[in-house]
């Protein structure tokens, strides 16, 4: 059987991840530190013989007993709220986190892949992100903690496979969504539907033309499957291409949640971007892969999930103050 290191398997796409592998019959390994991972997402799992949960901080040095396979390095924050709140662990995770699952790699002859974001294009000149785009980043805004702890952890992944002969494969994530992400993570998606569950008016930032491009998680897993699968160690995006603006984002999460509650306007934060939409052809011609899980379809699985979950979760006592994190 063989056995795969997931880290960050607790959180969203991690969870996600573990249920995929699982599924194939791989030995599963996940490891979180549970700051922004939880437990609810793998619970399931736990009965399995072919599960195993270790709390680990990967950002410390990782033990894994016996051979392993593969490695994927899914544990960061990744919203931009979470990364405001906890910036020096975001660094580390991108950088101390990656080089532990890199030696591990190589000490165990496993081949690694990274989850990289399309952040690292930062507030892009170039439209639709091509992976051969270098990106436009500040380093210092608030949002370079986790863009170039991820940049940085490309190039320790490139330095790893180019040095040591490390089997290495490099994911860049747009914009994703579905069951399991955090209600109150402050990203857009939960944002709206968070807002609308609790009867409040939707908070449109900035004059809401910026957009986005929005993946199902099943799409995404699929993607991140082939290319691990694959032989190519080059960047590839994944993603889907169907863009949208925030501001018609807004109205459609008011006609799926049936709200009566109006779309309000806030400032928009420092350095977020203006435009993103993956370019797919390399996912295409490499691995075959193109997303197949419409916005309307994905949404309404999504909504069922946020509206299973429970009072408590739905007031998560931060819910509301995510404005004295935002740096406008
Ligand atoms: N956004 C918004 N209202 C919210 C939360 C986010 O208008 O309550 C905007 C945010 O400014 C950005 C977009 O939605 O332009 C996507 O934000 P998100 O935090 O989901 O992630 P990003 O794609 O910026 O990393």
């Amino acid at each position: 059987m063989k056995k795969v290191l997931i880290t960050g398997g607790a959180g969203f796409l991690g969870s996600h991840l573990c249920d995929r592998f699982v599924k194939e019959g791989f030995h599963v390994i996940a490891m979180d530190n549970l700051i922004t991972g939880r437990l609810e997402n793998i619970e399931h799992l736990f009965k399995l013989e072919n599960f195993e949960f270790y709390h680990h901080d990967v950002s410390k040095f990782i033990h894994v007993p016996g051979n392993l396979d593969y490695i994927l390095h899914f544990a960061s924050p990744a919203s931009p709220i979470d990364y405001l709140k906890i910036p020096i662990q975001t660094l580390k995770v991108g950088s101390l986190g990656i080089h532990n699952c890199l030696g591990l790699a190589k000490a165990k002859n496993a081949r690694v892949l990274i989850a990289s974001t399309s952040e690292v294009y930062g507030d892009p000149l170039v439209h639709p992100q091509t992976e051969d785009y270098w990106g436009n980043v500040n380093p210092i805004g608030p949002r370079g903690v986790y863009d170039e702890a991820k940049r940085f952890q490309e190039a320790m992944t490139m330095a790893y496979h180019r040095f040591h002969g490390v089997e290495t494969r490099i994911v860049r994530i747009f914009n994703t969504y579905g069951p399991r992400m955090r209600l109150n993570d402050g990203r857009v998606l939960p944002a709206f539907i968070g807002q609308a569950l609790r009867g409040e008016d939707l908070t449109v930032f900035g004059d809401g033309s910026q957009t986005r491009s929005f993946c199902y998680v099943d799409d995404l897993v699929e993607g991140i499957y082939r290319l691990l699968m694959s032989d190519y160690v080059e960047p590839v995006n994944i993603g889907n291409p169907d863009e949208i603006t925030i501001k018609d984002f807004a109205e459609e999460i008011v006609k799926l949640t049936g709200t009566d509650q109006k779309v309000v306007y806030k400032d928009l934060p420092k350095d977020d971007p203006k435009q993103r939409q993956p370019e797919i052809t390399r996912a295409r011609e490499i691995l075959g892969w193109e997303p197949k899980v419409s916005r309307q379809e994905g949404l309404k699985i999504t909504y069922e999930y946020f509206k299973s979950l429970s009072h408590d979760e739905l007031y998560e006592k931060d819910h509301y103050n995510f404005d004295k994190y935002i740096i406008r």
